[in-house]
């Protein structure tokens, strides 16, 4: 779906000559002769970003900008304010009415692009992520831990340039909340990319014996900052350069001389932009980590269990590779909560799971199954060394109190029935229901017993 930007100017003649050059680019683009068709286009459709010219008739593009901003339905829509060339006073008012970013009259090809660009994909990104908390939401999983994660105030930037003017003008536009670093070289500069995460890298066109472009894309290939977004700062004739930068994946850029403002809303953007996307990768992580994982062990629960038991079965019966299944069931669970209280039955819960997972090597599957009853799968596994195993951890279950802040150190023991696979003709139920038999044996015995199922 290509962005859709909204272009609001009262001269016709502005309009157009923006419009035409925006849909060359595949950009899909509406347009509002003034403030009010503006707001109205902006409240009922969907919108990605803004062009918005400052002088017009009735509501100026402040106004707009700042109305825009302060409705939370329209506030992410990532605003440009066009200004006339000889209005720096008007970068900064149109940066105090809320305004991402803006453009010079006449706007240059280059400038428009780069800008549209960056904004749209900040636009993308902070959609997405609405879009995947509604989604957790209409699912039962509250989303706002992760979306009022604050941003990390300031940043972490890497300011790569040998000019302390540069440096001097970077650390004035990001502000003393920013963690700021600098590398005179490109050398320093891929050490330091490499050895830490930044949320921003600057980068100077020309560098000490070094290209700026070959550094950018030294930068797109390797791991730690390959997602980095990346602004340069150049001379203003050296165009054709950046346009190779922008193409290569350079997120944005500053002409030189910097100007602070400039540098301070681009900045802020690709910081932003670097913050959702990141925030948009632990919400899809956390979402399969709750969708696989018991939240009170940490565990698998049942139904990854059961998806890896079938399909880890399924590669059984066509290598003849055993495999064993342990169930366990905490001896008089019960009484724990019953003399202890709940909280105290969690904790014993959590150290029991902790027991387990350290006591097997990371090739077996340990999953919650329910309340106090674990499966452990055991690849390569057959029954006799299995019921060793099993013995194995029922000791050290039996071994050690379990002791936790919230009550005192109790002595538990714990039941194990054990099954393993029959090939061909066997399937994940029956295994779970031979173990589950076993396990019942082990109890019917005495408990704090090992019970291998009968060949
Ligand atoms: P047995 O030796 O026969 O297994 O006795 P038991 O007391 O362990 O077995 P029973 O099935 O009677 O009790 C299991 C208890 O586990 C009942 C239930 O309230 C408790 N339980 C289940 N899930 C949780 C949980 O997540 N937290 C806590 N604290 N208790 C739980
Ligand atoms: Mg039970
Ligand atoms: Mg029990």
């Amino acid at each position: 779906m290509s962005a859709r930007i909204l272009v609001v100017d009262d001269v016709q003649a502005n309009v157009r000559l923006l419009e035409v050059r925006l849909k060359a680019e595949y950009f899909d683009v509406r347009t509002a002769r003034g403030g009010e068709e503006a707001l109205r286009i902006a409240r009922s459709e969907r919108i990605d970003v803004v062009l918005l010219d400052i002088m017009m008739p009735g509501l100026s593009g402040f106004d707009v900008c700042k109305a825009l901003k302060s409705d939370p339905k329209t506030a992410p829509i990532p605003i440009v304010i066009v200004t006339a060339l000889d209005g720096p006073q008007d970068r900064v008012r149109a940066l105090e009415c809320g305004a991402d970013d803006f453009l010079t009259k006449p706007v240059s090809e280059v400038a428009l692009f780069a800008r549209v660009k960056s904004l749209a994909r900040l636009k993308a990104t902070t959609d997405e992520l609405q879009v995947r908390a509604n989604a957790m939401e209409s699912v039962g999983i509250d989303p706002s831990a992760i979306l009022t994660q604050e941003m990390p105030v300031g940043g972490r930037v890497l300011v790569v340039d040998d000019l302390a003017s540069t440096i001097d003008k970077a650390k004035a536009a990001l502000g003393p909340k920013t963690v700021m670093e600098t590398a005179a070289t490109a050398e320093e500069a891929m050490t330091l990319a490499a050895s830490r995460d930044f949320d921003l890298i600057i980068t100077s066109r020309q560098l000490p014996g070094a290209d700026g472009l070959r550094l950018c894309s030294d930068l797109k290939s390797i791991d730690r900052s390959r997602f980095t977004p990346i602004l340069m700062a150049t001379e203003p004739d050296d165009l054709e350069a950046l346009r190779r930068a922008l193409e290569m994946g350079v997120n944005d850029y500053v002409l030189r001389p910097i100007n602070e403002d400039e540098l301070r809303a681009r900045a802020r953007t690709q910081i932003r932009r670097k913050h959702y996307a990141d925030c948009l990768r632990n919400l899809v992580n956390d979402a399969v980590e709750m969708a696989v994982k018991d939240p009170l062990t940490g565990l698998y629960n049942r139904r990854y269990l059961d998806s890896h038991l079938r399909s880890l079965l399924e590669r059984s019966a066509d290598n003849g590779e055993p495999v064993s299944l342990l169930m366990f069931d905490i001896d008089l669970f019960k009484s724990v909560n019953d003399v202890h209280g709940h909280a105290s039955g969690d904790a014993v819960l959590v150290e029991f799971a902790e027991r387990l997972k350290d006591g097997v090597r990371g090739i077996n599957l340990v999953a919650r199954f329910g309340g106090e009853e674990f499966i452990i799968v055991m690849p390569g596994t057959d029954l006799e060394e299995a019921t060793t195993i099993a013995d194995r951890l029922r000791c050290e279950v039996a071994g050690k109190p379990f002791s936790h802040k919230s009550m005192p150190d109790l002595e538990m023991t714990v039941s194990v029935g054990v099954a393993a696979f029959r090939g061909d003709g066997d399937s994940a139920d029956g295994l779970i229901l031979r173990a589950d038999k076993a396990l019942y044996a082990a109890k019917r015995d005495g408990r704090n017993r090992v019970v291998a199922e009968a060949a």
